[in-house]
């Protein structure tokens, strides 16, 4: 038994996609289920509605008709064209005589019979009423006689020994509250009857419809020619059915609305069944009940894709987790269009029968409960119904309770809309603990309020009352709490320039082993700089990622658009790095930190900027918004930062820091004094090995190791700012405002002073080093100093920077941190760790 959904039906290439799959089961008998072509339905149903509006309805027809003979003109071309028949039929005779090849009337007439019908039967629509039904009823299921003519045609017709059979022929259904039910008896005796007047080897059958009782065209609901397709494989006894659709198989999530679904390669009919109930469109809800009893497996495959296993569906399904970790979910569904009905009093704790009263008026009422939920005070009891139902059902629910009510003993029925029902299935949950944390850690984290819960006995549906608003995202949340790694991290990177280039090398060179070893899950999906933009739904290979962002030239780099889309819902978390010297891109920082996005830079302009700022972040922060790391602001990968929030964190006080902040300045003065050198010719050679920016003068200036010091200071709780940092710039005011090539020409000016200053401190047994200080006074400096030979910070080499913190409990002798504190390696590496140290506080073991 094969089925074909509308989507694998769109056009003539698929209706011959479909024929070719079908050859591939040639050896068996095959019995083939066929919806309408994709869209047919819809259109029919817009059809009804503008005959019963009284618009004109006419140009879809035309239209609808014109998609379905081109079908059939293209199975058949060899016959008489749409248009020849329609003169013959017309009454132009010698147009059918004119025609070369014989014709055989079955295709195209009985294409243009049913159109006619239709015609005849939206121009005759009853106004109202059961008759209006019967005909809307009937008109819905034309979609399925022509695509089974064109099936029947493209495979060969019965010259090929494929019958076609107009399910409304044998399929006794009578309708009820929870969908249709099946005549067995009635069908298989019908069905008997039908093939011994029918004895062609394989059978091409209508879905969706079948008929009632009274012998009335009924339909099985939206979707239902999956349910058809169940139905015939327990009528024709079949081994297996094949529904073709145009996904891979059961996916763990709606595709539409989780990216990152996955196909599931096995799962049980009771699983299915679950997952469909609960808004899975890729089966109707009923499909499963017939094969199950007859232990039929049923697999889905894709159309598209017929290479790829898809997904069977039998009796044990697959006991082998597919969920992140192990966990035993398989799969999550979503019901829209649902409403919460509550009813509370303080009078009904206690007394028994108020649960049965209630179902009993919903029963009543004829409204149908898709979830339950009582709390054991039993004060309040709700249920979520189909939106549609709601009124009806508090109307039901307040008259059972209008003597309560009245009494004060219940307070009354409250109707919330706009509710979604989000459900978790999985066999093995059963007696599997923590499914529950999971989910509800997901949505937490997302955000999602959960209004009602709901588990069943069974333990293989874990239902979830939420805001409709919210579905999507909840949806997305749960399937990553469920499906990746805790620690997944979607990243964007702004500001590829020598350290973030450098990040990029080492983030694909450790990343894998990471997510191997850690679970850690780093995913570049967006990079930027100031000329443009890249996004990726899915992820950007560090390797590529400039070749991409270079070649990606459309986007113009949009903070807002870049952050939001780093922000995505179905990964846990979100995380910016902020490799630029940008402050545009600093002043983001607030509002990203409240977005709960966490940002790890080495840029320094928020640490040192504005307080008002600086004071936004801290309070983002502190709001459990994002995390916001910066480590290699100061002393590159050096634990600089981190030190002191240790010291501070476990208690000490901090009695003052002094710092050697910068790699070029103390280059230069490990070197000043060490032979006859001027000052100047030590500047022009650290110009020359790249230790200094291209203008000396961003160095010498003393400002960038303010900065830092300002960053530390803060670090420190001080409400410090750069104006009240004395600086003292080593470039003369006369050389401020010269060119960089005339500042480049008078670099001399700068030894006769600096050498007074040497001589004098080596006059008193002293060397000269470019310190940042923070005194307990609060007072911060930055400049030359003369210190005594013995200091820490005579004993540097080359650009070492070294900070030196003075506390309560390093009192007498400080705590020192030194090393290397420039170069994109380790900056880039200071970078790299702040990312990790977050991706440790969300749980990762590394
Ligand atoms: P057909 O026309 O073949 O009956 P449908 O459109 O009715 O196809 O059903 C297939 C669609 O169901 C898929 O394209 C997919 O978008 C949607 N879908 C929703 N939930 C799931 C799920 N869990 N697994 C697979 N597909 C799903
Ligand atoms: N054609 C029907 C519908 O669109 C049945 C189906 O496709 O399963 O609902
Ligand atoms: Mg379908």
């Amino acid at each position: 038994m094969h089925k074909f959904g509308g989507s694998s039906l769109a056009d003539v290439g698929r209706f011959r996609s479909a024929c070719a799959l079908l050859d591939d089961d040639a050896a068996a008998h095959r019995v083939v289920v066929a919806s309408a072509m994709q869209g047919t339905t819809d259109a029919l149903l817009a059809l009804i509605a503008d005959a019963h509006r009284g618009s004109d309805w006419m140009p879809a027809w035309a239209a609808l008709r014109s998609r379905h003979l081109a079908v059939a003109d293209a199975l058949q071309p060899a016959q008489r064209t749409f248009a020849s028949l329609h003169n013959a039929r017309a009454g132009q005779a010698e147009a059918l005589a004119a025609a070369e090849t014989p014709v055989r009337p079955g295709l195209h007439e009985a294409l243009l019979d049913g159109f006619d019908a239709l015609r005849n039967e939206l121009a005759a629509l009853p106004a109202d009423g059961e008759r209006l039904e019967r005909a809307a009823t009937r008109i819905q299921g034309y979609g399925e006689l022509w695509s089974s003519l064109l099936l029947q045609a493209a495979l060969g017709g019965t010259a090929a020994g494929w019958e076609r059979l107009d399910a409304r022929e044998v399929l006794v259904v009578h309708p009820g509250e929870m969908g249709a039910g099946v005549d067995r008896e009635q069908s298989r005796a019908r069905l008997h009857a039908w093939r011994a007047r029918n004895r062609g080897r394989d059978v091409v059958v209508t879905g969706f419809i079948a008929r009632d009782a009274h012998g009335e065209a009924t339909t099985l609901g939206r979707n239902g020619s999956d349910y058809s397709a169940s139905i015939f494989a327990d009528l024709f006894d079949a081994d297996a059915l094949t529904i073709w659709t145009d996904v891979d198989g059961v996916l763990s999530a709606d595709p539409r609305l989780v990216p990152d679904a996955v196909c599931l390669p096995a799962i049980s009919y009771a699983e299915a069944c679950e997952l469909a109930y609960f808004g899975a469109r890729v089966l109707h809800p009923q499909t499963l009940a017939p094969v199950q009893a007859r232990g039929i497996p049923v697999r889905i495959r894709n159309t598209l894709r017929p290479q790829a296993p898809g997904t069977l569906i039998c009796a044990d399904g697959d006991a082998t987790p597919t969920a992140f970790g192990g966990g035993p979910v398989k799969g999550l569904s979503l019901v829209d269009d649902l409403a919460v009905l509550e009813l509370t009093g303080n009078g009904l704790v206690g007394v028994p029968g108020i649960a049965e009263r209630l179902f009993a008026a919903l029963h009543g009422a004829g409204v149908s409960v898709t979830m339950i939920s009582q709390g054991s005070s039993e004060h309040s009891i709700c249920c979520v119904v189909r939106a549609g139902q709601a009124e009806r059902g508090r109307d039901a629910i307040r008259a059972a309770f209008a003597d309560a009510i009245a009494d004060g003993q219940a307070q009354g029925v409250q109707v919330t809309g706009d509710i979604c029902v989000l459900a978790a299935v999985g066999d093995g949950m059963v007696g599997h603990h923590g499914v529950a944390a999971r989910l509800f850690g997901g949505l937490a984290q997302a955000r999602v309020n959960v209004r009602a819960i709901a588990q069943g006995a069974s333990e293989r549906n874990l239902s979830v009352a939420i805001a409709r608003a919210d579905a999507t995202r909840a949806l997305r949340a749960a399937h990553a709490a469920f499906w990746l790694s805790p620690q997944t991290v979607s990243i964007g990177l702004i500001g590829p320039g020598n350290v973030g280039r450098t990040l990029l090398r080492q983030l694909a060179e450790v990343a894998p082993g990471l997510r191997e070893r850690s679970g850690v899950d780093l995913r570049l999906r967006a990079i930027g700089n100031s000329r443009g933009m890249t996004l990726d739904h899915a992820a950007i290979a560090p390797a590529e990622a400039l070749d991409r962002l270079g070649a990606d030239s459309a986007q113009t780099l949009d903070l807002d658009a870049f952050a939001a889309h780093v922000r995505a819902e179905h990964l846990p978390h979100a995380m910016i790095v902020d490799c630029s010297a940008s402050d545009a891109v600093a002043a983001k920082y607030p509002e990203w930190l409240a977005a709960g996005i966490h940002v790890v830079t080495p840029n320094k302009h928020a640490g040192s900027g504005d307080w008002a700022r600086y004071a936004a972040i801290a309070a983002a922060r502190r709001a459990g918004g994002g995390r916001f790391l910066y480590e290699a602001t100061v002393g590159a990968g050096l634990p600089v930062i981190l030190t002191l929030r240790n010291l501070l964190d476990t208690g000490d006080v901090l009695h003052g820091i002094d710092g050697m902040l910068s790699g070029t300045l103390a280059w230069l003065f490990n070197s000043y004094g060490c032979s006859s050198r001027p000052f100047s010719a030590l500047v022009r050679e650290a110009r020359g090995l790249g230790y200094t920016e291209p203008d000396p003068r961003d160095d010498l200036s003393g400002l960038d190791v303010a900065r830092k010091l300002v960053i530390l200071a803060r670090e420190a709780g001080r409400e410090l700012s750069l104006d009240d940092v004395e600086v003292e710039s080593l470039v003369p005011e006369s050389l401020r405002q010269a060119s960089l090539d005339e500042f480049l020409a008078r670099l001399e000016e700068l030894d006769a002073p600096m050498q007074a200053r040497l001589d004098a401190a080596h006059a008193d047994g002293c060397r000269l080093r470019h310190l940042a200080r923070l005194g307990e006074d609060g007072r911060a400096s930055v400049g030359v100093v003369a210190l005594a030979a013995d200091h820490a910070c005579c004993h540097t080499r080359l650009t070492d920077n070294l900070v030196q913190f003075r506390s309560a409990r390093y009192a007498d002798n400080p705590l020192v941190v030194q090393g290397p504190g420039a170069g994109p390696e380790v900056t880039a590496a200071g970078v790299f760790g702040d990312v990790l140290a977050i991706a440790q506080s969300l749980g990762a073991r590394s």
